[in-house]
């Protein structure tokens, strides 16, 4: 796994369940990138946040 911006690898992966899917924050040491990945790919933070909010 490396930062599709600079290509470091050297990254902070945060894992959580949301609403019982699996996402996992990617950030990004060097350029401050950071995105979200479920099982189904990137998530927008948008996207994560409607997972947030389902059954609320
Ligand atoms: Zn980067």
């Amino acid at each position: 796994m490396k930062c599709p911006n600079c290509h470091t690898r050297e990254m902070v992966i945060i894992e959580m369940v949301v609403s019982g899917e699996r996402v996992a924050l990617h950030s990004c040491s060097s350029c401050d990138l950071r995105w979200w990945e479920s099982r189904d790919g990137m998530l927008t933070l948008s996207g994560v946040l409607d997972l947030a909010t389902v059954g609320r």
